[in-house]
């Protein structure tokens, strides 16, 4: 099977594991963990941040941010096809007490999008408290929010909403790679930054939040209470430090298979609406002939696995553990399965 439903399929490689195995530890809730400890101070260099905390997932690190910076009874500004809205069950209602407050209008938020959310200045409308921002976008298949636009975004929260700004990057390496814009470029634009190591990166679980020492620790406070204290966790942060070290530099060749995958699908169906990938993810639409799930058992039946983003919509994703030959092989595999 070519599996393309994420690129959190990929499995560790075996130079991974050794360093996994051989990852000197420590009890990171006692005293702290070494390794834990190098990859933190590692992620918040890369960031330009204070400080940056290890967490099991995103999704919990992308909590322990609206933690910090939202209050109870608050509006939390969210692309409405934000993963914080959308696959998080819930959790900025369930855990913080936030309502979102959908910012709609474009694949991923934009200036204008912020700006038309804003409430008029009322005695019974709800108030804000923080501001998400998400790069790459994985519901607009990877799409980029290019410095500029978010620097735009940054500047009108803070000055005129006068507001925090969590950004979540589970694919900001992504981002990265795609434009050639640091990371630390991209995160000085939130105060609060969600990297993501199993993602691009190929670790099997993992996810940092960077920001200041201030935010760091009310952060530890979040994650002990979410009840994601871990102990020897140097064996999971061993494997996203090579991640850092091994595969960061690779995303590219992602980005190039899933460039070819779309021009593969776009040339041999015609009538498919590919959209074009800024990053590792291939949108396609469907023509109303056929649905999202005809195509996935199609394509499952000759051994290529993706997933329905919805009916109308199929996503296939690229990463460490797909080659250019599968990636070809698999474009065949839809064009055949779209007909
Ligand atoms: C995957 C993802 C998350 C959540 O990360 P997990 O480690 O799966 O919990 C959050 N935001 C975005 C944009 C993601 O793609």
């Amino acid at each position: 099977m070519i599996d393309l439903r994420s690129d959190t399929v990929t499995k560790p490689t075996p130079a991974m594991r050794r360093a996994m195995a051989e990852a000197e530890v420590g009890d990171d809730v006692l005293d702290g963990d070494p390794t834990v400890g190098a990859l933190q101070d590692r992620v918040a260099t890369m960031l330009g941040k204070d400080r940056a905390l290890f967490f099991p997932t995103g999704t919990m690190a992308n909590a322990a941010g609206l933690w910090v910076h939202g209050r109870h009874g608050t509006e939390a500004y969210a692309h409405d096809d934000s993963h914080i809205v959308n696959l998080e069950i819930a959790g900025l209602a369930g855990l913080r007490g936030l309502q979102p407050r959908m910012v709609r209008g474009a694949p991923v938020m934009t200036l204008e999008t912020l700006r038309a959310a804003v409430r008029p200045a009322s005695k019974h409308a709800p108030r804000a408290s923080v501001v998400c921002f998400e790069n790459t976008h994985n519901g607009a298949g990877g799409m980029v929010t290019p410095l500029a636009d978010l620097q735009a975004m940054a500047d009108f929260t803070r000055t005129t909403l006068k507001l925090p700004i969590h950004l979540d990057g589970a694919r900001l390496w992504n981002a990265s790679a795609a434009t050639g814009t640091s990371l630390a470029d991209f995160a000085a634009c939130a105060d609060t930054v969600m990297v993501s190591f199993s993602k691009g990166l190929g670790a099997p679980v993992g996810a940092a939040l960077a920001g200041s020492t201030t935010h760091i620790e009310e952060a530890f406070v979040a994650r002990k209470r979410f009840g994601g204290g871990m102990r020897q966790s140097g064996i999971l942060a061993a494997a996203a430090l090579h991640g850092l070290d091994h595969h960061l530099g690779r995303l590219g060749e992602d980005h190039a298979n899933a460039a070819r995958l779309a021009a593969i699908v776009a040339e041999g169906v015609p009538d498919v609406r590919v959209v074009p990938p800024d990053t590792n993810i291939v949108m396609i639409d469907l023509p109303s002939r056929i649905n999202a799930g005809t195509v996935e058992a199609r394509a499952r039946a000759q051994g290529v696995l993706v997933s329905q983003w919805n009916d109308a919509r199929v996503r296939v994703v690229c990463h460490l553990d797909a080659s250019r030959a599968q990636v070809e092989q698999a474009a065949l595999v839809l064009v055949a399965a779209l007909a």
